[in-house]
Parts: structure tokens; sequence; C-alpha cells
């Protein structure tokens, strides 16, 4: 059964993504949407299934291996994840997600390389990099990006798709997108460093501020709030 209170913000967080692409001038179809059901139930995240998400984002290893245990019938489910993940997880995380977009240092890309299984795809990588200082110690600097930009694309299990960040929340639609234009200008030079690498992903964007992410090219936005509601815990 489909809970018509998710089937309601889930169409309005489709709308948004449209029409913010439309603002941008851009194909309707250029950005898609990663529903981050991080602290959410498996109710809620079959429920959006249902209504034909297939992509989900979630932060905590423990949690999402769970929740992929309950709801291991769903097998058209593509995984992301997205939150900071320690060495020691490295393993257990290559093997059950299809990305990851907070990959910040040589060491964790080698390990996930050599732990991805060869009967898998490719593991989807994005690097996480810290574009607005102040808002988060995760990331990598814009200066060590090249390298590490380097030594992911070399890397035979992994595919080198683009970058992530969160920005330091503004309410100021023009405060919003500097930070999205950084990204973006960071990702063409890398485009010009890289041109063999599938340098197709921008994952920008959340529940505050996804219309600046789109207007600055973001590809992948990622909506927890403005789909599932308000979190207890961040
Ligand atoms: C929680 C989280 C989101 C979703 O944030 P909302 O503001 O709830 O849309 C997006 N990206 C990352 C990395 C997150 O941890």
């Amino acid at each position: 059964m489909t809970d018509p209170a998710l089937s309601e913000p889930l169409t309005a967080a489709r709308a948004r993504l449209s029409a913010a692409l439309q603002a941008a001038g851009r194909p309707v179809d250029d950005a898609r949407l990663l529903a981050v059901s991080k602290t959410k139930p498996t109710s809620m995240i079959r429920e959006a299934w249902q209504l034909g998400q297939r992509e989900f984002g979630e932060s905590y290893v423990q949690e999402a291996l769970d929740k992929q245990a309950e709801l291991a019938d769903l097998n058209d489910i593509v995984w992301h994840f997205i939150g900071p993940l320690q060495s020691n997880k490295s393993r257990i995380v290559a093997e059950r997600f299809a990305w990851i977009h907070s990959v910040d240092r040589e060491r964790l890309a080698r390990r996930l390389d050599a732990q991805r299984p060869t009967s898998l795809p490719p593991l989807n990588i994005c690097l996480q990099v810290n574009i607005s200082d102040e808002a988060s110690k995760s990331g990598i600097t814009l200066s060590e990006l090249p390298a590490l930009a380097d030594a992911v694309h070399a890397l035979p299990n992994l595919r080198l798709r683009g970058l992530m960040a969160i920005p330091a929340p503004s309410i100021d639609p023009v405060e919003q997108r500097r930070p999205f234009i950084r990204l973006r200008e960071a990702l063409e030079s890398l485009r010009t460093r890289l041109p063999e690498a599938p340098l197709d992903t921008l994952s920008m964007g959340m529940s505050g501020d996804m219309e600046a992410a789109v207007m600055e090219g973001a590809t992948l936005v990622r909506l927890g709030t403005a789909i599932f509601g308000a979190r207890q815990r961040p």
C-alpha cells in the first residue's frame, strides 16, 4: 500500500526539480533525484520505490546494511553511500553500494578498489570537496583535488564520476550559488585534465538549496527532508 503522505512530497520534489531545470534552461531529464533516506524506516523507502524512486542515499553504514537486508526483494534499488566513511568499514561498503559520494583520501580509494568484488561493475565515485571551508571538516580542498582525481582515475575497480559538496547552509539564493559555481568549475577543469574519465556527475543541492545547485549544473540532487520529512538526528 502506498502512503499518500509520501506520494505528495515526492511528487512535489519531482516538480521542484523539473521547475528548477526549466528555469536553468536545461533539459528536464538532465538531473536526477537521490532520495536521502537516512534515519527513516524501510517502510518509507518501500513506498518511495512503489512510486518509482530507485536511487537512495544512506549515511550510516550499519543502518544502511540493516535496511538493505530488509529490502532485499527490491533488487533494482541503486544504493548510494553519502556519509563519512571510515577505512575499517570500507570493505562492506565496497561490496554493497553502487556509488560512494564521500571519497576524500587516496588510501580510502585504494582500499575500495582492492575490496570491490570484480564480479560487480566498477564502483562509482564522487570526490567530496570542502567548498566553503567553515561548513564541515569533511572533504578535500580544491588544491588537493587534481592529485586525488588522478589517483582514483587510475584504479581499475573504481569509476571516477564527479564531485560532491555540502556547502555551509545559507538562505540567500545568491550566496547559495557561490560554492556550487566553484564545484562546477572544478569539475570542468578535471574534465580537461582527465579527458578519458566519465566525469558526468555534480552531486550537489539538498532540500534547502536545490534550485541554486540546479542553476549551476547539479546532475544529482540529494533530497532528504523534502521527501521524507524532518529527521530526529542530523
Ligand atoms: C542528510 C544529507 C542530505 C539531505 O539533506 P536534506 O537537507 O534533508 O535534504 C544530503 N546530502 C548529505 C550528504 C546528507 O548527509
